[in-house]
């Protein structure tokens, strides 16, 4: 097939927004009489999944203390039971564990779970806890939790599988994804500064419309389109904070325990809710009962027959360094730099331990594979959505994105001229409107 010289729907990234976004158009295209997939061209520097969505945990859950994250996952969590199979999507549920200093963020969470009906159980007190975690595993031990929200909903889906599948569903509605063709540049109408065409190093494409889906890439393709790499915002306080630099990159930290992932598996033998314990209670070593930390930490796990082992992650780190200067390539795995260590493997295996006393002395098995990676956040670490250039969407999800499946359908509608309430709380407008999220007492940047 010949190199296209013109796309009316341009979509750049092959991860799970740019895929979602090619997908879900197709079919409203198709639906309304007003074309079809072939009327869209999804291009990717490396290929489907290479980026964010390829190497993600795949946890899937509603769990948010910001109203309108909430109401946005209850529509995402929706879009990945329409079609388990082909998402490759294991709705075993989510629990958020939670110390007193969350209690609170927890109860309002469950109480506006039940306003917009998404199924949960909410369980209060020490005793109480534990009895409802020992219920589930005998071996439960984890201190100092006072709440457990237990979402019936969600669960994980398999990272590289689910965005295969999207890509066959766009492909099925004629989608063209090109791999290997990497964005260098725009070009734009003199007068209205609308994107005319995409560079690309093979060449120049004109388009109508342009979707930048790009993951952590957001900080290079934001300086192409000549968007402020600083932003003054309206905070909370009342007060004007100048000069907030607009992106910052925190890395990820995740990893695998390999043992039979069966080890994980409820008293009855079933798979168990993706788990996820903040506590303040001091976390010791599980190798030389040394303190790790005495300090709020929180750690998120589940049994993956994916990665072969019970995997998951912990609070990222922030990256100090100026983000035009951050090496994003080698991405993900590649990296020599931004990887999990053996801090990592001993603080995250020792928080396993004092969840559940299973893992106790394992730590011998832990993975010696490189996992995790780096995100791209915002100023307040939620997602922009919106348009730029008079005919770019950006989605720039701000690291929470993988679970965020439904903002391709959004923004697809929008493409067609609708405009999504949804993601109205998502506009880039709300840093110097100061109409900014709440914020929860999560030790994690995006809860
Ligand atoms: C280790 C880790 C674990 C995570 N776990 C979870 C989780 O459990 N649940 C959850 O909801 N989220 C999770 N996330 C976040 C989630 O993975 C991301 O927010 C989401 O996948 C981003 O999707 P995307 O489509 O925006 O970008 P990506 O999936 O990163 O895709 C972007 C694509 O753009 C391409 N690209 C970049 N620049 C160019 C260019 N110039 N030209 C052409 N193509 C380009 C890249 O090659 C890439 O394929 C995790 C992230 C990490 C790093």
């Amino acid at each position: 097939m010949a190199f296209p010289s013109h796309a009316k729907y341009l979509i750049i990234g092959a991860g799970v927004h740019g895929l979602s976004t090619a997908y879900h158009l197709a079919a409203l295209l198709r639906a309304r009489g007003l074309g079809s997939g072939a009327d869209i061209l999804v291009l990717d520097k490396s290929g489907i999944a290479a980026g964010a969505s390829g190497i993600a945990c795949g946890v899937i859950r509603n769990n948010y203390f910001q109203p309108a994250m909430r109401e946005l996952m209850a529509e995402c969590v929706a879009v990945w039971e329409s079609d388990p199979k082909a998402f490759s999507y294991h709705p075993v549920g989510y629990m958020q564990i939670s110390p007193e200093a969350m209690h609170r963020d927890v109860a309002e969470i469950a109480g506006q779970q039940k306003a917009i009906g998404y199924e949960s159980i909410f369980v209060e007190g020490a005793g109480d806890c534990a009895r409802y975690m020992r219920g589930l595993f005998d071996d439960w031990q984890a201190r100092g939790i006072t709440s457990v929200l237990h979402e019936k909903k969600g669960g994980y889906a398999n990272n590289g599988a689910s965005m295969y599948g999207l890509a066959g569903k766009a492909e099925a509605e004629g989608v063209r994804i090109l791999s290997g063709v990497k964005v260098v540049g725009f070009k734009f109408a003199s007068r209205s500064g609308a994107i005319t065409a995409v560079e690309t190093d093979r060449g120049d494409i004109a388009c109508d419309r342009v979707i930048v889906a790009v993951g952590p890439w957001i900080n290079q393709i934001w300086s192409l389109l000549e968007l402020p790499k600083r932003i003054d915002i309206l905070g909370r306080d009342g007060a004007l904070h100048r000069d907030i630099p607009m992106w910052t990159y925190w890395c990820l930290e995740e990893g695998t325990l390999g043992v039979d992932p069966k080890l994980g598996l409820t008293n009855d033998g079933r798979m168990p809710p993706v788990i996820h314990v903040d506590t303040d209670a001091p976390l010791f070593s599980d190798v030389d009962g040394s303190l790790i930390t005495d300090k709020l930490w929180g750690i998120y796990y589940k049994p993956d027959f994916n990665f072969a082992g019970i995997q998951g992650g912990a609070m990222p780190y922030k990256v100090p360094t100026e983000p035009d200067a951050v090496a994003v390539d080698p991405y993900g795995p590649e990296s020599p730099e931004f990887i999990t260590d053996d801090e990592f493997a001993h603080m995250w295996c020792s928080a396993l331990a004092f969840c559940q006393k299973r893992y106790s002395g394992r730590i011998g098995q832990w993975k010696q594979e490189p996992s995790g990676g780096l995100g791209c956040f915002t100023p307040d670490s939620f997602p922009v959505v919106d348009v730029f250039c008079e005919n770019c969407h950006v989605i720039a999800d701000s690291n929470h994105g993988y679970k965020m499946i439904a903002i391709g359908k959004l923004v697809a509608e929008e493409l067609l001229g609708g405009r999504s309430a949804l993601l109205e709380p998502f506009r880039f407008s709300r840093f110097a409107a100061g109409r900014l999220h709440p914020v929860s007492n999560s030790p994690f940047p995006w809860s």
